[in-house]
Protein backbone atom coordinates (compact mmCIF):
# COMPACT_ATOMS: atom_id res chain seq x y z
CA UNK A 1 0.00 0.00 0.00
CA UNK A 2 1.24 3.05 -0.56
CA UNK A 3 2.38 5.96 1.84
CA UNK A 4 0.46 9.20 1.35
CA UNK A 5 3.48 11.02 0.15
CA UNK A 6 4.18 8.60 -2.66
CA UNK A 7 0.01 8.44 -3.29
CA UNK A 8 0.91 12.46 -3.63
CA UNK A 9 3.54 12.25 -6.06
CA UNK A 10 1.65 8.99 -8.02
CA UNK A 11 -0.85 11.63 -8.76
CA UNK A 12 1.18 14.80 -9.52
CA UNK A 13 3.34 12.44 -12.23
CA UNK A 14 -0.27 11.12 -13.82
CA UNK A 15 -2.01 14.17 -14.43
CA UNK A 16 -1.15 16.51 -17.56
CA UNK A 17 -0.60 19.89 -17.98
CA UNK A 18 -3.82 21.71 -18.99
CA UNK A 19 -3.58 24.15 -21.78
CA UNK A 20 -3.50 27.60 -22.55
CA UNK A 21 -6.23 30.05 -23.80
CA UNK A 22 -6.21 34.08 -24.18
CA UNK A 23 -8.94 35.61 -21.74
CA UNK A 24 -10.41 39.11 -21.21
CA UNK A 25 -8.61 40.79 -18.05
CA UNK A 26 -11.64 41.56 -16.71
CA UNK A 27 -12.53 37.94 -16.11
CA UNK A 28 -9.03 36.51 -15.31
CA UNK A 29 -9.23 36.78 -11.38
CA UNK A 30 -8.65 33.40 -9.79
CA UNK A 31 -7.17 31.67 -13.00
CA UNK A 32 -3.63 30.49 -13.41
CA UNK A 33 -1.26 32.84 -15.24
CA UNK A 34 0.66 31.27 -18.34
CA UNK A 35 2.70 34.29 -19.33
CA UNK A 36 5.08 36.87 -18.33
CA UNK A 37 3.73 40.39 -17.77
CA UNK A 38 6.33 42.88 -18.64
CA UNK A 39 5.94 46.91 -17.13
CA UNK A 40 5.03 48.91 -20.20
CA UNK A 41 6.41 52.31 -18.77
CA UNK A 42 7.83 53.02 -15.82
CA UNK A 43 6.41 53.28 -12.79
CA UNK A 44 5.63 56.23 -11.94
CA UNK A 45 5.99 56.89 -15.73
CA UNK A 46 6.87 60.57 -14.52
CA UNK A 47 7.88 62.47 -11.68
CA UNK A 48 4.49 62.16 -10.11
CA UNK A 49 3.19 64.82 -7.49
CA UNK A 50 1.82 63.38 -4.18
CA UNK A 51 0.14 66.28 -2.62
CA UNK A 52 -2.73 69.46 -3.77
CA UNK A 53 -0.16 72.10 -2.84
CA UNK A 54 2.23 74.14 -4.66
CA UNK A 55 5.48 73.35 -7.09
CA UNK A 56 7.94 75.61 -7.24
CA UNK A 57 12.45 75.60 -7.73
CA UNK A 58 14.18 74.38 -4.08
CA UNK A 59 16.68 77.05 -4.75
CA UNK A 60 14.25 79.99 -4.65
CA UNK A 61 13.33 78.29 -1.28
CA UNK A 62 17.41 77.78 -0.38
CA UNK A 63 17.90 81.53 -1.34
CA UNK A 64 14.95 82.71 1.34
CA UNK A 65 12.15 83.11 -0.60
CA UNK A 66 8.54 81.96 0.84
CA UNK A 67 6.30 83.79 -1.02
CA UNK A 68 5.58 82.62 -4.76
CA UNK A 69 3.21 84.54 -7.63
CA UNK A 70 1.05 81.65 -8.79
CA UNK A 71 2.16 81.65 -12.41
CA UNK A 72 -0.99 78.88 -13.32
CA UNK A 73 -2.67 75.61 -12.20
CA UNK A 74 -2.05 72.31 -13.55
CA UNK A 75 -4.51 68.97 -12.28
CA UNK A 76 -3.85 65.25 -12.49
CA UNK A 77 -3.59 64.49 -16.56
CA UNK A 78 -2.85 68.37 -17.49
CA UNK A 79 -0.08 68.53 -20.20
CA UNK A 80 3.36 69.39 -18.37
CA UNK A 81 3.78 73.34 -17.51
CA UNK A 82 7.01 74.39 -17.63
CA UNK A 83 7.65 76.92 -14.50
CA UNK A 84 9.39 80.27 -14.77
CA UNK A 85 12.12 81.22 -12.01
CA UNK A 86 10.71 82.98 -8.70
CA UNK A 87 7.19 81.15 -9.43
CA UNK A 88 4.77 78.13 -8.69
CA UNK A 89 2.48 76.14 -9.72
CA UNK A 90 -1.08 75.16 -8.18
CA UNK A 91 -1.08 71.52 -8.72
CA UNK A 92 -2.79 68.59 -8.12
CA UNK A 93 -2.18 65.00 -6.72
CA UNK A 94 -1.34 62.50 -9.62
CA UNK A 95 -0.30 65.65 -11.65
CA UNK A 96 3.30 65.58 -13.31
CA UNK A 97 5.75 67.68 -11.40
CA UNK A 98 6.22 71.09 -13.52
CA UNK A 99 9.45 70.93 -15.30
CA UNK A 100 12.63 73.35 -13.25
CA UNK A 101 10.05 72.28 -10.03
CA UNK A 102 11.70 70.02 -7.42
CA UNK A 103 9.79 69.98 -4.60
CA UNK A 104 6.02 70.15 -3.68
CA UNK A 105 4.57 72.10 -0.50
CA UNK A 106 0.90 70.62 0.75
CA UNK A 107 -2.00 73.33 0.07
CA UNK A 108 -2.62 72.90 4.16
CA UNK A 109 0.90 74.68 4.80
CA UNK A 110 0.35 77.49 2.08
CA UNK A 111 -1.78 80.89 2.81
CA UNK A 112 -2.53 82.41 -0.31
CA UNK A 113 -2.92 86.08 -1.21
CA UNK A 114 -3.20 88.30 -4.12
CA UNK A 115 -2.43 85.87 -6.32
CA UNK A 116 0.27 84.31 -4.71
CA UNK A 117 1.43 81.40 -2.59
CA UNK A 118 3.12 82.03 1.02
CA UNK A 119 4.46 79.21 2.81
CA UNK A 120 3.79 79.11 6.50
CA UNK A 121 7.04 80.03 8.95
CA UNK A 122 7.33 77.04 10.92
CA UNK A 123 7.35 75.08 7.77
CA UNK A 124 10.08 73.30 6.59
CA UNK A 125 10.88 72.20 3.23
CA UNK A 126 12.79 69.48 1.45
CA UNK A 127 14.12 69.00 -1.68
CA UNK A 128 12.18 66.91 -3.74
CA UNK A 129 9.50 66.47 -0.82
CA UNK A 130 6.34 64.97 -2.52
CA UNK A 131 7.40 64.28 -5.46
CA UNK A 132 7.22 60.29 -6.32
CA UNK A 133 9.92 59.98 -8.63
CA UNK A 134 9.61 58.30 -12.46
CA UNK A 135 11.10 54.47 -12.11
CA UNK A 136 11.08 54.30 -8.46
CA UNK A 137 8.40 51.59 -8.14
CA UNK A 138 9.83 49.40 -10.90
CA UNK A 139 11.37 50.15 -14.12
CA UNK A 140 10.11 49.65 -17.53
CA UNK A 141 10.50 45.64 -18.46
CA UNK A 142 10.53 44.71 -15.53
CA UNK A 143 8.87 41.10 -15.11
CA UNK A 144 5.87 41.77 -12.46
CA UNK A 145 4.60 38.53 -12.64
CA UNK A 146 5.61 35.45 -13.73
CA UNK A 147 3.76 31.94 -15.34
CA UNK A 148 2.16 30.14 -12.73
CA UNK A 149 0.66 33.04 -10.52
CA UNK A 150 -2.89 32.34 -9.65
CA UNK A 151 -4.29 35.63 -10.71
CA UNK A 152 -5.62 37.93 -7.48
CA UNK A 153 -7.11 42.01 -7.57
CA UNK A 154 -3.72 42.96 -7.09
CA UNK A 155 -2.38 41.24 -10.24
CA UNK A 156 -5.52 42.43 -12.00
CA UNK A 157 -4.46 45.85 -11.50
CA UNK A 158 -0.86 44.72 -12.59
CA UNK A 159 -2.10 43.72 -15.70
CA UNK A 160 -4.11 46.39 -16.40
CA UNK A 161 -1.08 48.74 -15.43
CA UNK A 162 0.64 47.40 -18.48
CA UNK A 163 -2.10 48.02 -20.61
CA UNK A 164 -3.06 44.62 -21.46
CA UNK A 165 -6.75 43.46 -22.52
CA UNK A 166 -5.98 40.07 -22.61
CA UNK A 167 -4.09 37.33 -20.58
CA UNK A 168 -2.82 33.90 -21.24
CA UNK A 169 -4.05 32.09 -18.44
CA UNK A 170 -4.24 28.03 -18.05
CA UNK A 171 -7.38 26.53 -19.16
CA UNK A 172 -10.38 25.73 -16.57
CA UNK A 173 -9.94 22.14 -17.27
CA UNK A 174 -13.79 20.21 -18.05
CA UNK A 175 -14.21 18.25 -14.57
CA UNK A 176 -17.11 15.46 -14.43
CA UNK A 177 -18.14 14.82 -10.18
CA UNK A 178 -20.19 11.24 -10.21
CA UNK A 179 -21.68 9.89 -7.03
CA UNK A 180 -21.79 6.52 -7.07
CA UNK A 181 -24.74 4.52 -5.14
CA UNK A 182 -28.13 2.95 -4.77
CA UNK A 183 -28.90 4.68 -1.96
CA UNK A 184 -28.65 8.05 -2.78
CA UNK A 185 -31.19 10.79 -3.49
CA UNK A 186 -30.79 13.78 -4.76
CA UNK A 187 -31.78 17.11 -3.06
CA UNK A 188 -35.64 17.82 -4.61
CA UNK A 189 -36.96 14.42 -4.94
CA UNK A 190 -38.50 11.84 -2.50
CA UNK A 191 -36.96 10.11 -0.15
CA UNK A 192 -37.49 6.88 1.43
CA UNK A 193 -36.40 6.05 4.79
CA UNK A 194 -33.54 3.49 3.84
CA UNK A 195 -32.13 6.21 1.43
CA UNK A 196 -29.63 8.90 1.85
CA UNK A 197 -29.67 12.27 0.33
CA UNK A 198 -26.69 12.76 -1.84
CA UNK A 199 -24.37 15.27 -0.34
CA UNK A 200 -20.53 14.51 -1.72
CA UNK A 201 -21.31 15.46 -5.07
CA UNK A 202 -22.49 19.07 -4.81
CA UNK A 203 -19.31 19.38 -1.84
CA UNK A 204 -17.32 18.45 -4.03
CA UNK A 205 -17.99 20.46 -6.82
CA UNK A 206 -18.00 23.36 -4.06
CA UNK A 207 -14.33 22.71 -3.01
CA UNK A 208 -13.20 22.52 -6.43
CA UNK A 209 -14.97 26.04 -7.09
CA UNK A 210 -13.14 27.68 -3.81
CA UNK A 211 -10.10 26.63 -5.19
CA UNK A 212 -10.94 28.66 -8.67
CA UNK A 213 -12.55 25.32 -11.06
CA UNK A 214 -15.39 26.56 -12.58
CA UNK A 215 -16.08 23.98 -14.92
CA UNK A 216 -17.23 20.45 -13.31
CA UNK A 217 -20.69 18.84 -13.50
CA UNK A 218 -22.37 16.45 -11.25
CA UNK A 219 -24.33 13.13 -12.29
CA UNK A 220 -25.26 10.31 -10.47
CA UNK A 221 -25.11 6.49 -11.35
CA UNK A 222 -26.48 3.42 -9.75
CA UNK A 223 -24.28 0.61 -8.99
CA UNK A 224 -25.27 -1.44 -11.90
CA UNK A 225 -22.24 -2.49 -14.05
CA UNK A 226 -23.73 -1.53 -17.33
CA UNK A 227 -24.87 1.81 -16.53
CA UNK A 228 -21.84 2.34 -14.90
CA UNK A 229 -20.22 1.33 -18.26
CA UNK A 230 -22.72 3.70 -20.31
CA UNK A 231 -22.14 6.82 -17.93
CA UNK A 232 -18.53 6.30 -17.05
CA UNK A 233 -17.78 5.92 -20.64
CA UNK A 234 -19.79 9.17 -21.94
CA UNK A 235 -17.70 11.27 -19.06
CA UNK A 236 -14.58 9.62 -20.22
CA UNK A 237 -15.03 11.06 -23.67
CA UNK A 238 -16.20 14.62 -22.47
CA UNK A 239 -13.96 15.44 -19.66
CA UNK A 240 -10.59 15.64 -19.01
CA UNK A 241 -10.48 15.40 -15.17
CA UNK A 242 -13.36 12.45 -13.42
CA UNK A 243 -13.91 12.30 -9.57
CA UNK A 244 -15.98 9.64 -8.84
CA UNK A 245 -17.25 9.22 -5.03
CA UNK A 246 -18.39 5.44 -3.70
CA UNK A 247 -18.28 2.12 -5.08
CA UNK A 248 -13.96 1.41 -4.59
CA UNK A 249 -14.30 -0.16 -1.59
CA UNK A 250 -14.94 -4.33 -1.01
CA UNK A 251 -17.88 -4.63 -0.93
CA UNK A 252 -19.76 -6.40 -3.51
CA UNK A 253 -21.47 -3.63 -5.46
CA UNK A 254 -18.18 -1.41 -5.89
CA UNK A 255 -17.86 -2.06 -9.23
CA UNK A 256 -15.89 1.68 -9.95
CA UNK A 257 -12.17 0.23 -10.23
CA UNK A 258 -13.61 -2.63 -12.52
CA UNK A 259 -15.23 -0.85 -14.61
CA UNK A 260 -13.23 1.97 -15.28
CA UNK A 261 -10.54 -0.79 -16.28
CA UNK A 262 -13.13 -2.50 -18.40
CA UNK A 263 -13.40 1.59 -20.54
CA UNK A 264 -9.81 1.42 -20.66
CA UNK A 265 -8.41 3.08 -17.68
CA UNK A 266 -5.28 1.87 -16.48
CA UNK A 267 -4.96 1.47 -12.65
CA UNK A 268 -2.31 3.71 -11.50
CA UNK A 269 -2.83 2.92 -7.60
CA UNK A 270 -5.39 1.23 -5.13
CA UNK A 271 -5.83 1.76 -1.52
CA UNK A 272 -3.13 4.51 0.47
CA UNK A 273 -1.88 3.89 4.07
CA UNK A 274 -4.43 7.04 5.36
CA UNK A 275 -7.42 7.56 7.57
CA UNK A 276 -10.22 8.88 6.39
CA UNK A 277 -9.58 7.85 2.41
CA UNK A 278 -7.48 4.61 2.63
CA UNK A 279 -9.97 2.92 -0.35
CA UNK A 280 -9.08 5.85 -2.79
CA UNK A 281 -8.40 4.58 -6.29
CA UNK A 282 -6.15 6.44 -9.41
CA UNK A 283 -6.36 5.72 -12.70
CA UNK A 284 -5.57 7.31 -16.08
CA UNK A 285 -7.46 7.02 -19.32
CA UNK A 286 -6.98 6.29 -23.09
CA UNK A 287 -6.85 10.07 -24.00
CA UNK A 288 -4.90 10.78 -20.78
CA UNK A 289 -7.68 11.38 -18.64
CA UNK A 290 -6.93 11.73 -15.35
CA UNK A 291 -9.41 9.03 -13.09
CA UNK A 292 -10.13 9.89 -9.16
CA UNK A 293 -12.13 7.30 -7.36
CA UNK A 294 -12.64 8.53 -4.09
CA UNK A 295 -14.40 6.53 -1.30
CA UNK A 296 -18.41 7.47 -0.65
CA UNK A 297 -17.65 8.25 2.92
CA UNK A 298 -17.97 12.08 3.06
CA UNK A 299 -15.45 13.11 4.93
CA UNK A 300 -13.15 10.69 3.20
CA UNK A 301 -14.01 11.91 0.03
CA UNK A 302 -13.84 15.56 1.19
CA UNK A 303 -10.15 14.53 2.58
CA UNK A 304 -9.09 13.05 -0.24
CA UNK A 305 -10.19 15.86 -2.93
CA UNK A 306 -8.64 18.37 -1.31
CA UNK A 307 -5.68 15.92 -0.52
CA UNK A 308 -5.16 14.66 -4.34
CA UNK A 309 -6.99 15.99 -6.18
CA UNK A 310 -6.81 20.14 -5.61
CA UNK A 311 -2.90 19.39 -6.09
CA UNK A 312 -3.21 17.98 -9.23
CA UNK A 313 -4.99 20.71 -10.87
CA UNK A 314 -3.04 23.37 -9.34
CA UNK A 315 0.31 21.32 -10.17
CA UNK A 316 -1.65 20.92 -13.94
CA UNK A 317 -2.10 25.00 -14.45
CA UNK A 318 0.55 25.40 -13.64
CA UNK A 319 1.25 26.78 -10.08
CA UNK A 320 4.37 25.73 -8.31
CA UNK A 321 4.22 23.33 -5.60
CA UNK A 322 3.53 25.39 -2.24
CA UNK A 323 5.63 25.23 1.17
CA UNK A 324 3.97 23.16 3.95
CA UNK A 325 2.47 24.89 6.32
CA UNK A 326 3.08 23.53 10.12
CA UNK A 327 0.76 24.74 13.10
CA UNK A 328 0.96 23.15 16.83
CA UNK A 329 -1.45 20.74 18.37
CA UNK A 330 -4.09 22.53 20.88
CA UNK A 331 -4.74 19.32 22.74
CA UNK A 332 -3.00 15.78 22.47
CA UNK A 333 -4.23 12.98 19.93
CA UNK A 334 -3.71 9.53 19.88
CA UNK A 335 -3.96 7.26 16.99
CA UNK A 336 -3.33 3.68 17.17
CA UNK A 337 -3.47 2.17 13.25
CA UNK A 338 -0.15 2.06 11.22
CA UNK A 339 -2.17 4.90 8.81
CA UNK A 340 -1.67 8.28 8.48
CA UNK A 341 -3.96 9.89 10.30
CA UNK A 342 -5.75 13.13 8.74
CA UNK A 343 -7.24 15.04 11.83
CA UNK A 344 -9.66 17.61 10.84
CA UNK A 345 -8.77 20.33 12.90
CA UNK A 346 -9.94 24.37 13.80
CA UNK A 347 -7.38 27.11 13.89
CA UNK A 348 -7.06 29.21 16.86
CA UNK A 349 -3.61 31.22 17.58
CA UNK A 350 -2.61 31.83 21.24
CA UNK A 351 -1.21 34.98 23.28
CA UNK A 352 2.40 34.00 21.43
CA UNK A 353 1.51 34.57 18.00
CA UNK A 354 1.39 30.97 17.73
CA UNK A 355 -1.16 28.49 15.49
CA UNK A 356 -2.85 26.26 17.11
CA UNK A 357 -4.67 23.31 15.79
CA UNK A 358 -7.63 22.27 17.94
CA UNK A 359 -8.36 18.51 16.94
CA UNK A 360 -12.62 18.16 15.97
CA UNK A 361 -13.60 15.06 16.74
CA UNK A 362 -16.00 13.23 13.47
CA UNK A 363 -17.90 9.92 15.06
CA UNK A 364 -16.99 8.18 11.89
CA UNK A 365 -15.73 9.41 8.34
CA UNK A 366 -19.81 9.39 7.93
CA UNK A 367 -20.04 12.37 10.26
CA UNK A 368 -19.26 15.40 7.37
CA UNK A 369 -21.53 18.11 9.39
CA UNK A 370 -18.83 18.12 12.02
CA UNK A 371 -16.72 19.19 9.71
CA UNK A 372 -18.54 22.15 8.75
CA UNK A 373 -16.62 23.77 12.02
CA UNK A 374 -12.67 22.95 10.72
CA UNK A 375 -10.95 24.93 8.90
CA UNK A 376 -8.93 22.12 7.54
CA UNK A 377 -7.07 18.89 8.83
CA UNK A 378 -3.83 18.18 9.88
CA UNK A 379 -1.26 15.17 9.34
CA UNK A 380 -0.32 12.68 11.77
CA UNK A 381 2.38 10.44 11.08
CA UNK A 382 1.76 6.88 10.09
CA UNK A 383 5.01 5.40 12.92
CA UNK A 384 3.35 7.82 15.77
CA UNK A 385 0.61 6.82 18.07
CA UNK A 386 0.62 9.98 20.36
CA UNK A 387 0.88 13.20 19.56
CA UNK A 388 1.22 15.32 22.77
CA UNK A 389 -0.06 18.94 23.01
CA UNK A 390 2.09 21.20 20.84
CA UNK A 391 3.20 18.70 18.45
CA UNK A 392 4.24 20.56 15.30
CA UNK A 393 2.38 19.27 12.46
CA UNK A 394 1.41 20.08 9.15
CA UNK A 395 -1.53 21.69 7.62
CA UNK A 396 -3.54 21.46 5.23
CA UNK A 397 -6.42 24.48 5.39
CA UNK A 398 -9.69 23.47 3.29
CA UNK A 399 -8.79 26.84 1.48
CA UNK A 400 -5.16 27.40 1.08
CA UNK A 401 -4.26 28.65 -2.13
P1 LIG B 1 -19.15 3.52 -0.63
O1 LIG B 1 -17.77 4.03 -0.70
O2 LIG B 1 -19.87 3.53 -1.93
O3 LIG B 1 -19.16 2.16 0.02
O4 LIG B 1 -19.97 4.48 0.34
C1 LIG B 1 -19.59 4.61 1.69
C2 LIG B 1 -20.63 5.37 2.46
O5 LIG B 1 -20.68 6.71 1.97
C3 LIG B 1 -22.03 4.83 2.36
O6 LIG B 1 -22.66 4.95 3.61
C4 LIG B 1 -22.67 5.72 1.35
O7 LIG B 1 -24.06 5.79 1.50
C5 LIG B 1 -22.01 7.05 1.61
N1 LIG B 1 -21.98 7.83 0.38
C6 LIG B 1 -21.52 7.41 -0.80
N2 LIG B 1 -21.64 8.36 -1.74
C7 LIG B 1 -22.23 9.41 -1.13
C8 LIG B 1 -22.65 10.70 -1.56
N3 LIG B 1 -22.48 11.09 -2.85
N4 LIG B 1 -23.20 11.54 -0.67
C9 LIG B 1 -23.36 11.13 0.61
N5 LIG B 1 -23.00 9.95 1.07
C10 LIG B 1 -22.44 9.07 0.23
MG1 LIG C 1 -21.54 2.76 -2.63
Amino acid sequence: MLTTAEALEAVLAATPAFSSEALAVVDATGRVLRQTIRAERDQPPFDRVMMDGIAFAWSDYENGQRKFPIQAMQAAGDEVLTLKSGHCIEIMTGAANPVNANCIVPVERIAVTDASAEIEDDYEVKEGSFIHPRGSDYAQGAHLLTPGKRISPFDIAIIASCGETEVKVATDPVIRVISTGNELVAAGQTIEPHQIRMSNGPAVVSLLESHGYQRSEHDHIVDDIDAMHDQLGQHLEQASVLIVSGGVSMGKADYVPQVLEDLGVDVVFHKISQRPGKPMWLGKGPNDQIVFALPGNPVSALVCCRQYVIPALSKASGEPESPPEFAALASSVSFKPALTCFQPVKLVSNTAGQLLAMPVKTNTSGDFASLSATDGYVELAKDQTDFPAGTPVILHRWNAG
